[in-house]
């Protein structure tokens, strides 16, 4: 295996035009998962920006599963889901938050997370910032702290990052 130092992580990512509707190019990460090297360099890339003392890795369902508990396995340390609604088995804390058309909840464990406790939230792809808005609330209802959010790809024509100026964010990849 050769050194991760050399991937490219642009040239793992491909647009899939109009999914899941219409007018929205869709940033397909299947060919950077299927290639052991560029998964290994991305979530060795992530663990590069991890804070000191972040005991929990929060993942957004669900490609943010994928890096996340890839990445907490990696240091060493837990990992938690944030999931759609009705996922999870035990008793959780909700939030609603405004989709372009509608509303959406995300959900977690209520026992998951308390005070005390640093997290960094993980997902695969900031676009409009609404999914990690949610969950940076979500998670300090619980009395976390978010130490920050990273994410492999950011959209930054999309403004995501107005929407959380109370967190440090990172991408790997940015458009
Ligand atoms: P947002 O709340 O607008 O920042 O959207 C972020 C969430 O939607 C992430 O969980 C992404 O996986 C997904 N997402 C939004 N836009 C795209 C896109 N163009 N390609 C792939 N995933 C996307």
């Amino acid at each position: 295996m050769s050194s991760t130092a050399a991937v490219n992580l642009h040239d793992y990512i491909r647009d899939i035009p109009d999914f899941p509707k219409p007018g929205i190019v869709f940033k397909d990460i299947s060919p950077l998962l299927a290639d052991g090297e560029a998964f290994s360099a991305s979530v060795s890339e992530l663990a590069c920006l991890i804070p000191q003392g972040t005991d929990v890795i929060v993942g957004i369902e669900a490609r943010g599963f994928i890096f996340g508990a890839a990445l907490a396995a990696q240091l060493g340390i837990g990992f938690v889901p944030v999931r759609k609604p009705g996922k999870l088995p035990g008793e959780v804390h909700s939030i609603e938050y405004e989709l372009e058309y509608g509303i959406d909840v995300l959900e977690i464990h209520r026992d998951a997370l308390s005070e005390g406790h640093k997290i960094v939230i993980v997902d695969d792809l900031l676009a409009t910032g609404g999914t990690a808005r949610a969950t940076v609330d979500l998670v300090r209802q619980l009395g976390a702290e978010v130490a920050a959010c990273l994410f492999v790809i950011e959209l930054g024509f999309l403004g995501g990052r107005d929407l959380l100026n109370d967190v440090p964010i990172h991408a790997l990849v940015s458009y």
